[in-house]
């Protein structure tokens, strides 16, 4: 986000744009992280899907209108947005400007068309590909989580396969076998970002002198 300026001696947060089939876990993996690193938070996108039970307006998703989604892209509010199983995502510029600005880390959940849209547009994103340990587990995991009719499940499948041959744009790629043990890769990939060098000396060159 280099439009955004953070304060001297401050750097920017990162934001991390997080994709992977449906039912790999990236919900489950960014909410542990959230709840356990208060550095980071993860952007609230805005859809066009119905509220499956148990999910909470501005909190999960904003949930809106196909007309209001569709007044949000006329008046360019999306950094970028998608058509998913015929419903439409985006992520909102401010749900990742705000944070960034302020040196808060931010998770983005996307999937694969979204995330082209990111590389293009976030210079500095780090982008992580979770995978499932194999299609037979991906099946059984969308069944588990009871939130899909059979329809549902079966585009899902047949759309993971697509999805899978976008790997190639992505830096990091998890394959979440054991969540906890996923969380934590995630953890190591986001503490070495924030040692990047080109993002560490900026902040220190008033103290050493590197030459
Ligand atoms: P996504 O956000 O990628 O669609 P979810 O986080 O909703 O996926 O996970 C799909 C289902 O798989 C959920 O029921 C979740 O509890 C379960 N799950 C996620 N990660 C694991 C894991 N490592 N092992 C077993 N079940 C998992
Ligand atoms: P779900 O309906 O399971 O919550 O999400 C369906 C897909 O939409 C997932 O792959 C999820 O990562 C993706 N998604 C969620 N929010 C956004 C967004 O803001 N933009 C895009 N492009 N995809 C999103």
């Amino acid at each position: 986000m280099s439009e955004v300026s953070p304060g001297p001696g401050v750097a920017e947060g990162i934001p991390f744009v997080i994709s992977g089939p449906s039912g790999t876990g990236k919900t489950s993996i960014l909410r542990r992280i959230v709840e356990r690193d208060p550095q980071v938070n993860v952007s609230v996108s805005h859809t066009t899907r119905p509220p499956r039970p148990g999910e909470r307006d501005r909190s999960d998703y904003c949930f809106v209108s196909e007309a209001e989604f569709r007044e949000l892209i006329e008046k360019r509010r999306f950094l970028e947005w998608a058509e998913y199983q015929g419903h439409l995502y985006g992520t909102s510029r401010e749900a990742v400007a705000e944070p960034v600005r302020m040196g808060i880390d931010v998770l983005l959940e996307v999937e694969v068309q979204g995330a082209r849209q990111l590389r293009e547009r976030l210079p500095d994103g780090v982008f992580v590909f979770v995978l499932p340990p194999s299609m037979e587990v991906l099946e059984r995991r969308l069944r588990g989580r009871g939130s899909d009719e059979d329809g549902a499940i079966r585009s899902r499948l047949s759309r993971a396969h697509g999805e899978l041959r976008e790997v190639h744009i992505y830096n990091y790629v998890l394959i979440n076998d054991d969540l906890e043990r996923t969380v934590v890769l995630l953890e190591h990939i986001i503490s070495a970002c924030r040692c990047d060098r080109d993002r560490v000396l900026p902040l220190c060159r008033d103290r050493f002198d590197f030459g």
